[in-house]
């Protein structure tokens, strides 16, 4: 890796200064050279400090896996961390508010807590990676109900179905990214509750065997509950989004759209993509459901309230919010 330094530390136009004379008894190029380490030491420095604060963020955000943990949280943050969509609902004006939908599925705590025993790996819940295909037909045959993951390339579902997991660390969530690389079609068992399928990300140059593959999936697995389309809160609903709704329109799937990344943007700008994103739910689809899940894989935000959700879902926990 190559420093770049900020201007005027050494090397960077020193040597064609003119040499003025420097303080009584200090030679000037000894000062120079002082000054050179000094700004040298600075860039290193700030070059370490970003990364660092990061590292603390998610050392911090790490202790967040587990639910008991975000009880402990002041009451605002844990609402916030929990229910990113209320929090964002609160910034409305008391007349706009209705144009979220919030409270369709509005467990209670408890409820979260419990769907958390479903994501939690023991020796009676055994989670696991259990094979890859690239034919339907290759899949494996379970009689347990199943959640699909899908969406564009690095919209952030590998992150995802890691936070997801994160009950069950020894769970490998596989990735192949490398352009020509075979991509296929993950399936992991989460004990005798359901099968959690992670699909290639798509994107514009997907091959045809690809789209094929995904298609003929979502038309023909018998057991498949609902699907997850994963979107970008950043850069909100792109062509290729377009493309996996009008899919999951036309085959009248139960879909439900993950808004990814939401630590990424400011309050106001993920506002106003999350109201974009409603506002297209409402009017132009019929098979999507109705609320938003905006998630972080960083922060954990939202994550235990889809947990509960794909529980509820899959029929092993009964809410009152649903
Ligand atoms: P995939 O291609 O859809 O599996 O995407 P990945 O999970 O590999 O994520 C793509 C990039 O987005 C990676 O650099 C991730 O670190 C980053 N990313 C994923 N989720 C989040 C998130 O919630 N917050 C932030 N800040 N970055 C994320």
């Amino acid at each position: 890796m190559r420093l770049q330094f900020p201007s005027g530390v050494a090397g960077a136009g020193s040597r064609t200064r003119r040499p003025d004379p420097g303080p009584v008894g200090q030679p000037r190029g000894f000062l120079e050279k002082k000054m050179a380490i000094l700004r040298l030491r600075h860039a290193v420095r700030t070059l370490f400090e970003v990364p660092a604060a990061l590292r603390r963020l998610s050392r911090a955000c790490s202790t967040f896996h587990a639910f008991t943990d975000v009880l402990r949280l002041p009451k605002r943050q844990m609402t916030k961390l929990v229910f990113p969509l209320q929090e964002l609902e609160r910034q409305l004006t008391p007349d706009s508010r209705l144009d979220l939908h919030v409270k369709i599925f509005d467990p209670s705590l408890e409820d979260i807590s419990k769907a958390e025993a479903v994501f939690t790996a023991t020796s009676r819940n055994r989670i696991s990676y259990l094979s890859s295909a690239v034919r339907l037909d290759h899949a494996p045959d379970l009689p347990s109900p199943e959640v699909c993951f899908i969406g564009r390339s690095n919209v952030g579902k590998s992150s995802l179905i890691k936070a997801l997991f994160s009950l069950a660390p020894e769970v490998e969530v596989r990735v192949s990214k490398k352009p020509g690389h075979t991509k296929k079609m993950n399936f992991f068992k989460v004990g005798k509750y359901f099968t959690l399928v992670d699909m290639p990300g798509y994107g514009y140059r997907a091959p045809e065997d690809f789209v094929d593959m995904v298609e003929t999936y979502l038309k023909e697995r018998r057991n498949l509950m609902r699907t997850f389309l994963l979107v970008d809160s950043v850069v909100g609903i792109q062509k290729t989004d377009s493309i996996a709704i009008e899919m999951c329109e036309e085959f009248a799937l139960p879909y439900v759209m993950v808004l990814t990344k939401i630590d990424k943007s400011s309050k106001g700008h993920l506002l106003k993509q999350v109201l974009q994103i409603q506002k297209f739910v409402d009017k132009e689809t019929q098979g999507c459901f109705p609320q938003l899940f905006p998630v972080s894989s960083v922060t954990y935000s939202g994550i235990h309230l889809l947990r509960c959700f794909i529980a509820n879902i899959t029929g092993n926990l009964k809410t009152d919010g649903l």
